[in-house]
């Protein structure tokens, strides 16, 4: 089938007060018809921005896109009419965003609010409305819904809440569902439920999924697909399978090192040393050098081309085959 989605050769910048911040410099993707892809990355790689610049809200601060595509059913929303655009954004493709509490409004009910939304958008009566929003709200495995259409969104769990939230961006039946950290303000045991929860409405409706999520620990059983982002590029795109058996680039390979394990409770957190760079001022050569545990001369002034490792896979890291091949090891950390 043909690609839904594609984000092709996109470059966004924000205006900040330290200056430009190039904060996605070429990323492309594409996204299939009941295909997931999770994007993966830590707080300001990037991997929110290319979503946001997907649904037109890059507005905090300022975000401008300088270059690229957006295609959606091949047609480029970047250049589209915008009545066009406004037909796609919320309807063809949905968002789920990571807070369901600030989302839904404390003062009506939660029966009222997706019933409000279906109303506005497709003009039903109040009855019918009603009637679908039960329909919605069982979709997503909402129990008794029919009573808990009265209930305020406090009466709601943070998980059931999130529910309401993919109720309600499911309304339009859209063909796209992009989710941005949907499950990083529940707790473990209720991740995995709206995980399963979105793999199984996924499979039953047959929509194209996008994950952003800095946890690897939660994509590993939903994604088909990976796309690691670093400092605004795409440093690795994998298959989940070889990604997990066989990170070929030191950053991939840093993330799934500082997975908390399930039985390390309490234990502390291993994470990459070093930060992400500024924006502003993205280093020279590879962008991931000064933190990465394999580094060597050439890294410092010369950036990594897209080294095709077949399959599909791909990396930006000089020594990818090699480290796949088993020929490098870290360097020893001297801290
Ligand atoms: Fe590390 Fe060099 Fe590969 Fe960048 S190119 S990830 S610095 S080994
Ligand atoms: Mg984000």
């Amino acid at each position: 089938s043909k690609p839904l989605l594609e984000v092709d050769d996109l470059h966004v910048e924000f205006r900040t007060g330290d200056g430009v911040a190039k904060v996605i410099n070429g990323v492309t993707y594409s996204l299939r018809a009941g295909e997931t892809l999770a994007v993966l990355g830590e707080s300001g790689s990037g991997k929110s921005v290319s979503a946001q610049a997907v649904m037109g809200i890059l507005d905090t601060p300022p975000g401008y896109i300088t270059g690229g595509q957006i295609r959606f059913h091949g047609d480029d929303m970047v250049t589209m009419r915008e009545s066009t655009r406004r037909g796609i954004r919320g309807k063809r493709i949905a968002m789920i965003f990571q807070d369901a509490l600030s989302a839904l409004n404390p003062v009506f009910t939660v029966g009222w609010q997706i019933s409000e939304m279906l109303r506005k958008r497709e003009g039903l009566s109040k009855k019918d409305a009603r009637e679908r929003a039960v329909e919605l709200m069982d979709l997503v495995r909402i129990p008794a819904a029919r009573q808990r259409l009265k209930s305020f969104p406090h009466q709601f769990s943070g998980g059931m809440r999130q529910r309401v939230m993919i109720a309600m961006s499911l309304a339009e039946r859209p063909e796209v569902i992009i989710a941005d950290e949907p499950t990083t303000a529940l707790d473990v045991t209720v991740q995995a439920q709206i995980m399963d929860l979105l793999k199984e409405l996924q499979r039953e409706l047959g929509t194209g999924l996008i994950l952003i999520t800095h946890d690897m620990g939660v994509v590993a059983d939903v994604a088909d697909r990976i796309a690691v982002m670093y400092a605004g590029r795409i440093v690795e795109h994998a298959d989940v399978h070889s990604l997990y058996a066989s990170p070929a680039h030191p950053y991939t390979i840093g993330l799934l090192t500082s997975i908390p394990r399930l039985d390390d409770k309490g234990k502390q957190l291993r994470t990459i040393r070093g930060l992400p760079p500024n924006l502003t001022q993205i280093p020279d050569g590879c962008p991931f050098h000064p933190r990465c545990q394999y580094v060597q001369d050439i890294c410092l002034t010369v950036k990594p081309p897209v080294m095709d490792l077949g399959d599909g896979r791909t990396s930006e890291c000089h020594f990818s085959d090699r480290i796949l091949a088993g020929e490098m090891s870290p360097n020893p950390v001297a801290d």
